[in-house]
């Protein structure tokens, strides 16, 4: 055993350590069945070395002795502060090696001596250096020091391998977006055969996911400055009532990954005035998104950066891939996506995949194979439709996925969709399958209608949750998020409802129904551009009308059941003129919809 080469990932917030045993890889457990380490030291009350998340935890209250980002320092010829001794630091990063070197031995059984350590693809030579010394202060050989970047690549390029249905290609290009807690770079990738290059590196040293929970604690400082009158100052001026506000904060952003509201609560902050001042706050991700979004647009900036220093465009790129415990915000996937017109790889543990990497990069050097990196993922995206933007113009079917493909099961995620009509009661929730931007143009794969909502004005929320378990059994439930009101359809089967080309075969067939014009009606006819009766603009300006037209029957049919017997004759005709205009399939089908919808307006107009 004592040939082994552990990997590490030598981070700035976590580190983590893995090994290749029996063809597969383990990332090993710290403690509490966490694999990660926090990169911080301290010394206790009692003088003793705490290394890890002791260390972290005391950092709020004595900060004098507790040592954090030091990867921040590496290469610097500086001496800190610890107790009343000084350390560089490759001292100091020594320590947390040697922590996860003896974790190893205790979970190995043996000796650990050689390993293969990762760095940022931008550090200098000397902090190369420093790293390699720290390694050796903590008595490990070490073999290789590799970027991050690379490790990333060499785990993904483990998983395609154990993916069969992975197209092998000699050359690969890959982005890397490595978004950590107080890191971020990106880098463009080149893998050939076992060799991987990083071609191009940006970055700043400076911004993470800290930048994000900081965002948080400044909007519930100005939310008590505006609802109880507290003046940010005293919060900030308790170390422990900030250390609270951080730790909700911190909560609050991970909850708000998975779902569209989250609530910040802590029992206790401070004292005002004698009383406690307790938080309960609600934070939506759409408000937390509108907090990040500088410091995301920065990130993409540096995607350009990094893509033109490798002399390659987006159209270069075969995949995206996500390192990084911040990568999981979903606002990073989707803009990343929205750029360079892929789907993000996130189904390796973000925070994981460098070590894994470096323990692949191990095992190589050591002249044993490759191990395969064997996930469970959907590989389909799941998701709904809602009134959006496509192509620059207003349409009522715009698909927003909720689970994508690639993504591990079991999986759950949520969002938010908005009633868009005054005393709107009902709401239809269709599921699709696929990837399309236009819903119609996806697999449906299950319908259900929500009644009895509230008579409100529209813009009432409405919750989806998606959930797909470990079989592939997929549930989707709608709740109202004022009432509670919910419900729900399970779909079985999910992710096995169109292998090996029959997503195709399906789409094709529904596809064809839809060219068949006696099938159905003109809304539903998605391949706008093979249409000559219609031109685009028009289709889905009737598209459109369809939705308002949908709207106003709805209404006529709620006053039909107190008209009296005229005014129910009139209202029922002027009903069926806009059904058999929503039906038209005519170039000037809009204009006579405009015209029924009218008609019926005036109806309703006089009843009201
Ligand atoms: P890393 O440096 O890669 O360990 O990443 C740590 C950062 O990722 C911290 O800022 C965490 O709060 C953040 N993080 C971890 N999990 C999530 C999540 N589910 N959603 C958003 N941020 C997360």
């Amino acid at each position: 055993m004592s040939d082994t080469i552990v990997g590490i990932d030598l981070g700035t917030t976590n580190s983590e350590i893995a090994v290749v045993r029996d063809g597969r890889i383990e990332v090993i457990t710290i403690e509490n069945g966490v694999p990660m380490l926090p990169s911080v030291v301290g010394l206790g009350e009692d003088h003793a070395l705490l290394v890890g998340a002791a260390a972290r935890n005391q950092y709020v209250l004595h900060p004098e002795r507790t040592i954090r980002s030091i990867k921040r320092r590496m290469g610097e010829a500086t001496r800190l502060q610890l107790g009343d001794k000084q350390y560089s630091p490759p001292e100091i990063s020594a320590m947390i090696l040697l922590r996860l070197k003896k974790i190893a031995q205790a979970h190995l059984g043996a000796a650990v001596q050689r390993a293969v350590i990762t760095v940022p693809a931008y550090f200098s030579d000397a902090q190369r250096q420093a790293t390699r010394e720290a390694g050796e202060i903590a008595g490990l050989e070490v073999v290789r020091i590799i970027n991050e970047p690379t490790a990333a690549a060499l785990a993904y390029g483990a998983h395609r391998r154990a993916d069969a249905q992975a197209p092998a290609k000699v050359s690969r290009k890959s982005l890397v977006y490595d978004l950590g807690g107080g890191t971020f770079d990106v880098s463009v990738v080149n893998m050939e055969g076992d060799l991987v290059e990083v071609l191009a590196s940006h970055g700043n040293n400076r911004l993470g996911g800290d930048d994000f929970d900081r965002c948080i604690v400044d909007f519930v400082l100005a939310h008590l400055a505006r609802t109880d009158g507290i003046d940010a100052a005293t919060a900030v001026a308790s170390p422990i009532a900030m250390a609270r506000l951080q730790r909700a904060a911190e909560a609050g952003k991970i909850a708000l990954s998975e779902r569209p509201y989250a609530t910040l609560a802590e029992e206790f902050l401070f004292e005002k005035d004698g009383a406690p001042v307790h938080l309960s706050l609600e934070i939506s991700r759409h408000e937390y998104e509108a907090l990040i979004e500088p410091y995301i647009t920065e990130t993409m900036d540096a995607v350009h950066v990094a893509l033109s220093g490798a002399k390659l465009t987006v159209s270069d790129l075969d995949e995206v891939l996500l390192v990084g415990g911040a990568t999981r915000t979903p606002m990073v996937a989707r803009l990343l996506e929205a750029l360079t017109g892929i789907a993000p790889h996130g189904e390796i543990n973000p925070d994981l995949c460098v070590a894994m990497g470096a323990a692949i990069q191990g095992q190589t050097i050591a002249g044993g194979a490759s191990p395969m990196v064997l996930i469970d993922v959907t590989p389909y995206t799941f998701g709904t439709s809602s009134f959006g933007i496509l192509d620059g113009r207003e349409y009522p079917y715009c698909f927003v996925p909720l689970i994508r493909s690639n993504t591990p099961i079991p999986a759950s995620r949520s969002d938010v969709f908005y009633t868009m009509y005054d005393n709107q009661v009902e709401v239809d929730v269709t599921v699709f399958q696929g990837e399309a931007p236009d819903a119609l143009d996806n697999i449906e794969i299950g319908r259900f209608l929500v009644e009895g909502l509230r008579e409100v004005p529209a813009g009432n929320p409405i919750v989806l949750d998606f959930s797909i378990d470990i079989n592939g059994i997929l549930q989707v439930r709608a709740s109202e998020k004022k009432t509670g009101l919910q419900y729900a359809i399970t779909i079985e089967n999910a992710i096995s409802r169109f292998e090996d080309g029959k997503l195709n075969e399906a789409r094709g067939r529904i596809r064809a129904m839809f060219d068949d014009d006696t099938a159905l009606p003109v809304d539903t006819d998605v391949d706008a551009k093979d249409d000559e009766t219609q031109p685009d603009a028009g289709r889905l300006e009737h598209r459109r009308s369809i939705v308002e037209a949908e709207a106003l029957i709805e209404k006529a049919e709620r006053l039909l059941k107190t008209a009296g017997a005229d005014d129910r004759e009139d209202l029922i005709d002027n009903i069926e003129a806009v059904r058999d205009a929503m039906a038209s399939d005519t170039a000037q089908a809009d204009a006579e919809l405009q015209k029924a919808m009218a008609a019926l307006a005036d109806v309703l107009y006089y009843l009201d």
